[in-house]
């Protein structure tokens, strides 16, 4: 190490010293805030970002200055600093300073033993983290305490062929440098790095005078926090140890005490009843004057109180959301703050069940993680065996290479989904995250054999039909086994943390809803409305997808619309609950989409029972669905394309949302239903569609003699509609942009198969993220902000919003809100987060 330099970024931690977050770290300027307070802190010396990092480049501070305030025999700690506390750091180190002068001097003063197990504690640690010598070489029994550290420094010197040096500063010096450099490395900068901090955050650390914890009188150190880690309920909690330092008592186990008064145990209240009532009103000036619950280390030295450092209690996103009411509330935080202070994706630990923190991961295979929360269950292969299981009242989870439409009651039927295809928008992602169920998808990890009913895990290991799995579709994780789950949490302060957000934010929050279930749980989240309900999800219940597969097979426009007739009544009758439920909001839907052949069996067993429901032969059956399979179908007859070449199937739908529309009036104020076609590319799609649409509404009017008005809307999925966008909104009340199909036209990617090279796409930088799940604002953004203006320059007053999967995600919500767009729309699920994100960001 070079002489010194001149550089003395280091300062005694007084009231009035200059100490910032961004120069000395959280640690130091809190421990400043608890100086401040009258806490009774020990002397304190803050070394800077500065002076750190110039000590791992190899200068030397002035440490006998640094030294100079802890007295002729010090002895001290040193501690991590870095800018936000979640950083980490290296770890404390203690009784620096411990040599053979102050061995005698404490042996005096409180006894051998306690002298001797300071030295041993600071050996240790010195030769561990300093001098990075095997730990197992200073270990030694328990009952041998008195001389271990004699023996300690033996074991120092035989290792490294040097005295243990006895001088504080040179002590000190080391110390320093080997935190300092620790925080430099390659790894521990990996770690903070993957916790949001930049490349060259800093690290401050404090030197701060020991207070003993061990001697005379009660000694001793505890940890004591003031709400509960889980819940975040207020609840004194801790453990306190005597004779002992730092936070052994947290791992002393049951030798440890509890703070408060407990049946189950002595506690630090009945040991000590003056320090304990000391620390409450530490605990509370702490609450009330760092406006956050805190997590208090201390030390009782003889009878005396030090409170050593205090760090922000680490927490559950579900006591974040308690404490930060329970702040706000008590008028310690504004609701602002309150607001500020929860990350919105936190939020889906308390929607959905999730895999405890503490819990033992045996992970099979990984994917994409499509629908938070996660569920355990039996193996199942298919949709039918998945129902058997719901029949049984089995929970189970349903494996599929990918799903389609018929795999929908099988989906309703399992607590979680895995797909080995797929991905964010595909399939079984879309109705996972509508339904809340957890799923995994594209985990090309696994293999899958649907013949034998066996799944393959990337470690090898064969799972057969009936084993436990767990689906962690938080984390993208496939587990063998059930671990330890923790429930959903929606409790009162989860409402008014939401409730405040509502005051804040300015662009609306609707959700994707496909029925009834979804339409209710949308409004229990709070949705200002339907942004989009995908009316094909109503065909799949089993009664109705007999007659739509009818209506497919019919070859002539009077057989087609027979079938249609009796499909009215049940889509009227959905159109009908959708508008109770949503009581006058607005509900978006959309017109038929998907291309039909998604409606017609693809196994031989479904054909054989679509030839037996229609009466025809096998292979009449099997003619027509290859007729109509096509060689790309999401390109291919769907959308407005349908509507226009099949016009009876839109004529049917727009005909139940009218006849919905006057029944649903009836109960009290009048339904302005929003219509929306989907898959537009031209303008001439939308006026054919208009005119039909219209009819239907003028002969609703006269057979029912009723009026009613609706609005009719186009949706933006293609990049042609967004560059035709002035066309298109002269006869649009509004336009919602798709940005899954406009993602994947954008880009020129299989929205479904992706996820097959999508993590080597990413691996290597083509894109910096898959651009189904986190919304590419460059690209599609541009798409999203032509359209916009050039929509707006016809109709300023057009209404603009999106409603792919990207809808609920802070990012785009944001890209929204600048463009002007007047609501995202977004699973039920996702609501809370999107309502949440737009508060911040309007905040
Ligand atoms: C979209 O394409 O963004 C959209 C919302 O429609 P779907 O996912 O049903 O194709
Ligand atoms: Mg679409």
């Amino acid at each position: 190490m070079q002489k010194h330099s001149n550089f003395k970024d280091f300062t005694l931690i007084t009231p009035t010293a200059s100490i910032s977050n961004d120069q000395y770290g959280g640690r130091a300027k809190c421990l400043q805030r608890l100086i401040r307070l009258d806490m009774p802190v020990p002397k304190t010396v803050a070394l800077s970002f500065a002076a750190v990092h110039a000590i791992a480049a190899g200068q030397l501070p002035d440490i006998a200055g640094m030294m100079a305030p802890f007295g002729k025999f010090p002895l001290v700690s040193v501690r991590p600093s870095s800018q936000d506390p979640d950083w980490g750091g290296p770890g404390a180190i203690l009784n620096i300073g411990m040599n053979n002068a102050l061995y005698d001097i404490l042996c005096n003063k409180i006894g051998h033993g306690a002298a001797s197990r300071l030295y041993l504690r600071f050996i240790q640690s010195y030769a561990v983290h300093v001098a990075r010598l095997d730990a197992e070489a200073f270990e030694f029994p328990e009952k041998s305490n008195s001389d271990a550290a004699q023996l300690a420094l033996a074991a120092y010197e035989d290792e490294t062929y040097e005295p243990f040096p006895q001088d504080p500063n040179q002590q000190l010096a080391e110390v320093l440098r080997s935190m300092a450099r620790a925080w430099e490395g390659t790894s521990a900068r990996l770690l903070r790095q993957a916790k949001g901090a930049p490349a060259d955050a800093g690290l401050g650390l404090v030197v701060q005078q020991m207070a003993l914890g061990l001697g005379a009188g009660e000694s001793g150190s505890g940890v004591i926090q003031f709400a509960d880690a889980t819940t975040g309920l207020a609840k004194i909690a801790g453990r306190y140890l005597s004779q002992s330092q730092g936070r052994d008592a947290l791992s002393a186990g049951s030798k440890a005490i509890y703070i408060t008064k407990d049946k189950r145990g002595p506690s630090l209240e009945d040991l000590t009843p003056a320090a304990f009532e000391e620390l409450i009103t530490c605990g509370h000036k702490c609450r009330q004057r760092l406006r956050e619950e805190m997590q208090v280390e201390f030390t009782i030295e003889n009878g005396n109180l030090h409170i050593l450092d205090a760090v922000r209690l680490p927490r559950s996103s579900r006591a974040a959301v308690r404490i930060a009411v329970d702040l706000a509330e008590d008028n310690i935080i504004s609701t602002q703050d309150a607001i500020l202070r929860i990350e919105p994706s936190a939020l889906n630990e308390l929607l959905h069940r999730q895999v405890d923190d503490t819990a033992i991961r045996d992970c099979i295979g990984h994917g994409i993680a499509a629908s938070p929360g996660a569920a355990s269950g039996k193996l199942v292969f298919s949709a039918a065996d998945a129902q058997a299981c719901a029949a049984r009242e089995e929970p189970c989870i349903l494996v599929r290479r990918e799903t389609t439409p018929e795999d929908i009651r099988g989906m309703h039927a399992a607590q979680g989904v895995l797909t080995e295809r797929g991905g964010m928008t595909s399939h079984a992602a879309v109705i996972g995250r509508g339904l809340g169920l957890p799923c995994i998808v594209g985990a090309t990890d696994i293999k899958l054999n649907t013949r034998t009913k066996t799944l393959i895990g990337s470690d090898g290991r064969l799972f057969q039909e009936g084993d436990i799995l767990t689906i962690d579709g938080t984390r993208g994780q496939v587990l063998a086994g059930a671990p330890q789950m923790v429930e959903a949490g929606l409790d009162d302060s989860f409402q008014k943390l939401l409730g405040w957000a509502d005051t804040y934010r300015d662009i609306g929050v609707r959700a994707n809803a496909d029925t009834p279930a979804d339409a209710q749980t949308a409004r229990n989240f709070a949705a200002e409305g339907i942004g989009l309900c995908r009316t094909e999800h109503m065909f799949f219940e089993t009664d109705r997808l007999i007659v739509m597969r009818e209506m497919i097979f019919a070859d002539r426009p009077q057989d087609r619309r027979a079938s249609l007739e009796r499909l009215l009544p049940m889509q009227r009758a959905d159109f009908v609950q959708l508008f109770d439920i949503m009581q006058g909001m607005p509900v978006c839907i959309r017109l038929f989409d998907p291309p039909l052949h998604e409606f017609l069996p693809s196994s031989r067993e479904g054909l054989r029972e679509l030839a037996e429901a229609l009466d025809l032969p096998m292979s009449d059956v099997t003619a027509r669905v290859e007729e109509m399979s096509e060689f790309n179908p999401m390109l291919g007859m769907r959308g407005v394309r349908l509507g226009i070449t099949v016009p009876e199937i839109y004529d049917m739908q727009a005909r139940a949302i009218f006849e919905a529309t006057v029944e649903a009036s009836k109960g009290g104020q009048a339904i302005v239903p929003e219509i929306m076609i989907p898959l537009v590319t031209a303008k001439r799609e939308v006026e054919l569609v208009k005119t039909r649409i219209d009819a239907v509404a003028a002969a609703v009017r006269t057979e029912l003699g009723a009026s009613f008005d609706y609005r009719l809307g186009v949706m933006v999925e293609t990049p042609r509609a967004a560059l035709r966008a002035a066309d298109i909104a002269q006869h649009s009340a509004f336009l919602s942009f798709g940005t899954n199909d406009l993602t994947q036209m954008t880009y020129g990617l299989s929205r479904d198969d992706a996820g097959r090279f999508m993590a080597a796409y990413v691996q290597q930088g083509v894109y910096p993220e898959d651009p189904f799940h986190v919304m590419d604002l460059d690209g599609v953004g541009e798409l999203l902000e032509i359209g916009a203006s050039r929509g707006r320059s016809v109709k300023p007053d057009i209404v603009l919003s999106i409603c792919g999967e990207h809808g609920g995600t802070p990012a785009s919500i944001d890209f929204c809100r600048k463009a002007g767009y007047d609501y995202v729309s977004c699973s039920p699920f996702r609501v809370p987060v999107a309502r949440l994100a737009a508060a911040q960001l309007a905040l």
